[in-house]
């Protein structure tokens, strides 16, 4: 008798407790061979193209390989070992080769096209409609229509490309994991808050060595550069982030095996080929076909004119911090290490406080009650805590109900720890479909990367959250709302399934807007020795300073944007421009803060070098037209009524955008929940740039 494996138990949630690395490539074989013979009988000329015999059973297949491989692929995010890994990447080219072959399966495709042919098509529900849709389209993108002689071709640029991309980002993480600096006496390190000097000698104690330790984790090197009076230091810290995982790397013991330079041009070069190959111009062309933006053209069009209208706003904010840092702080050079302590000092000047001091009211079992309170009244539900096996001691698990009935649960992962991927994300553990009559609910992983409680002599202390934390939290939490309160039924265009990816950013940028509501700031705030919620002196200053260099802030995203824009619409990776003459001839054109010749940021972009967000990093500022718009909504009911925290728009919002998912063009879904097209308008304003 041998154990059944728990990759391949699918009756309820993932079994954390019992999977191992060593589960994974016998899971994955079985479900190639099964998804192969599923497809064989889908392919049969016996299968009738019909909705019911040949495009349902389909969903069985993301629901056993997708869902099993989701669960590596998480793994290897959290908790990432020599094991896991070597076993992740031994399997990830199967795995992307069977997605690649059922891309490009010309029965498949075919079937779908008669079905759309069909008069069964007509009564389809819209949802069952978009899936169809999508799936044609999602055939062609995946050279369906190739000619036989050029798809293994086609077939081999997918595989590489996703080898590279995960290369990419192992050598991120690598590089971030290797780099230690040991700062031996604390007067070195005046200026840095004591819960960040605590954490440092921790991680020092951890490998046996005195002093106090930082890495290129956020949590453990921003602060240097917020805080630390010492210039050298900031500078020591600032030059190892910005040339992780590049030839410039000159402080990581293997520098040029995790320099990332050769694979941005590998990756290029492949998605221009791809392209190509499809019939279009560029990759812009090709990210855009799925997504709510019309052209390359228009993209380039917003992002240039967003950059127009924040400049004056990011000069003067510039121009400010220069004069402060040489009249205040003896800094008669501004430079790229000291904007993040400059800043920090002129917002301390400007508006008499500190992060440190704002975070002493965000208490984390406050800022989650504060959380769940909010939810449960803008949507009529109820959260409450739930037992499942995790990956980690530290993760927790909560049900939403709503009438009684289970909506959804959710994992919550919030501490960054060795081995887990930096950033905070949402992503999808199971979702909502009716099958054989029976719902099954959706589940999300929400993964933060915030600093872990601290044990003083002796003592657990309660984690503490900055205000950008807690932001993030609301952040990713509207991410796995709309997956989680999905009312659609069918699982390729429920919660975030199908939805295009320049929208997808509305719900969770939508809830960071409560974060700043004085509503909703009493219930999410304890002070951690008082118990005293935000006073409203504080908070009136947090307000005033909400919009602190956001000029610049502005200016920087639209810049990142279309970094990404150009090289993936008019650079040509195979010409003698390199990648860095590129991202210095954008940013000439519109940056005004140039960093060091040193700086390759670029190297650890992961969000369009293994991310998918390639040609669509501007999604962020598209979607943040439609959430602040959204939100704006909430804002005319709170004049109205009195309170934004309105549970009868909260309903509209629910019906009209998170419960439809991927089931309708995001466009329609905005304009059914505003009555109108999207407008800039409350964007601008909420960023104290409007006319
Ligand atoms: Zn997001």
């Amino acid at each position: 008798m041998t154990n059944p494996n728990p990759l391949l138990d699918f009756s309820g949630l993932p079994r954390f407790d019992a999977i191992t690395a060593e589960h994974v490539t016998p899971a994955i074989d079985v479900l190639l061979a099964q998804a192969r013979a599923k497809v064989a009988q889908l392919t049969s000329p016996e299968t009738a193209v019909s909705w019911d015999s040949f495009v349902a059973p389909q969903d069985e297949i993301s629901e056993t390989l997708g869902r099993a491989w989701g669960i590596v692929s998480h793994l290897s995010n959290v908790v990432d070992t020599p094991e896991l890994r070597t076993a992740f990447n031994a399997n990830q080219p199967k795995v992307t080769e069977f997605w690649t072959e059922l891309g490009q399966n010309e029965v498949l495709f075919d079937k779908f096209k008669q079905l759309q042919a069909s008069a069964e098509y007509a009564s389809l529900s819209p949802a069952r409609k978009t899936i169809v849709e999508h799936a044609i389209r999602g055939f062609r993108l995946s050279g369906a229509e190739l000619p036989e002689d050029k798809k293994e071709r086609f077939g081999a640029i997918q595989e590489e490309h996703a080898a590279v991309s995960t290369r990419f980002s192992e050598n991120v993480l690598d590089a971030t994991n290797d780099y230690k600096l040991l700062v031996e006496t604390e007067a070195e390190l005046a200026g840095l808050p004591d819960d960040v000097k605590q954490a440092a000698r921790a991680a020092a104690e951890k490998d046996g060595k005195s002093g106090y330790q930082f890495s290129l984790h956020f949590p453990s090197y921003y602060p240097i550069l917020q805080f630390a009076d010492q210039r050298a230091l900031r500078e020591t810290i600032y030059r190892a982030n910005a040339t992780k995982a590049s030839e410039q790397g000159d402080a990581f013991s293997k520098k040029d095996e995790w320099d990332n330079s050769p694979n941005i041009v590998t990756l290029l070069k492949l998605r221009d080929e791809e392209a190509k190959m499809l019939g279009y111009k560029n990759f812009a062309e090709v990210s855009l076909v799925p997504k709510m933006a019309q052209s390359p053209e228009q993209v380039i069009a917003f992002l240039e004119d967003l950059a127009r209208r924040a400049r004056p706003y990011a000069e003067q904010d510039l121009a400010e911090l220069r004069t402060f840092a040489k009249q205040e702080l003896g800094l008669d050079e501004l430079q790229a290490w000291d904007v993040p302590y400059a800043s920090e000092k002129l917002q301390e000047r400007r508006y008499a406080f500190s992060a440190q001091e704002v975070k002493q009211y965000f208490p984390e079992h406050k800022v989650i009650d504060g959380l769940f309170r909010l939810v449960q009244t803008l949507f009529s539900v109820n959260i409450v805590a739930d037992t499942a096996s995790t990956w980690h001691p530290s993760v927790r698990f909560y049900r939403i109900e709503r009438d009684g009935q289970l909506v959804g649960q959710f994992y919550l992962d919030l501490y960054a720890r060795a081995g887990k991927g930096g950033g905070a994300w949402m992503d999808d553990a199971r979702g909502r479909r009716v099958h054989n009559g029976k719902l099954q609910t959706p589940v999300a992983y929400l993964t933060c990367n915030f600093t872990e409680p601290a044990v003083v002599d002796g003592v657990l202390q309660p984690a503490l959250f900055t205000h950008d934390e807690v932001i993030t939290l609301f952040h990713e939490f509207g991410h796995g709302l709309h997956h989680m309160l999905t009312q659609v039924d069918e699982i390729s265009v429920s919660g975030i399934s199908g939805v295009e990816w320049d929208a997808v950013e509305l719900p969770s940028q939508f809830m960071e807007n409560f974060c700043w509501e004085w509503d909703v700031l009493q219930h999410l705030t304890a002070h951690v020795t008082t118990g005293e919620s935000l006073p409203r002196a504080l908070y009136d200053k947090m307000l005033a300073a909400k919009n602190f260099q956001s000029g610049l802030q502005t200016l920087r995203q639209s810049e990142f944007s279309l970094l990404d824009m150009h090289l993936h619409y008019d650079y040509n990776p195979f010409g003698t421009q390199s990648v860095q003459e590129l991202i210095d001839s954008v940013r000439r054109k519109f940056a005004i803060v140039i960093p060091p010749a040193y700086n390759r940021f670029q190297n650890s972009f992961g969000h369009i070098f293994s991310g998918g967000y390639s040609a669509g990093y501007y999604s962020y500022k598209w979607a943040e037209v439609l959430s602040a718009d959204a939100y704006a909504a909430f804002e005319e009911a709170a004049a109205l009524t009195g309170g934004v925290i309105s549970a009868e728009t909260g309903k509209r919002f629910q019906a009209e955008i998170l419960a439809v998912g991927g089931s309708r063009p995001a466009l329609e879904s905005f304009k059914a929940f505003r009555g109108r097209e999207p407008s800039i308008d409350a964007l601008l304003r909420h960023s104290g740039m409007a006319a």
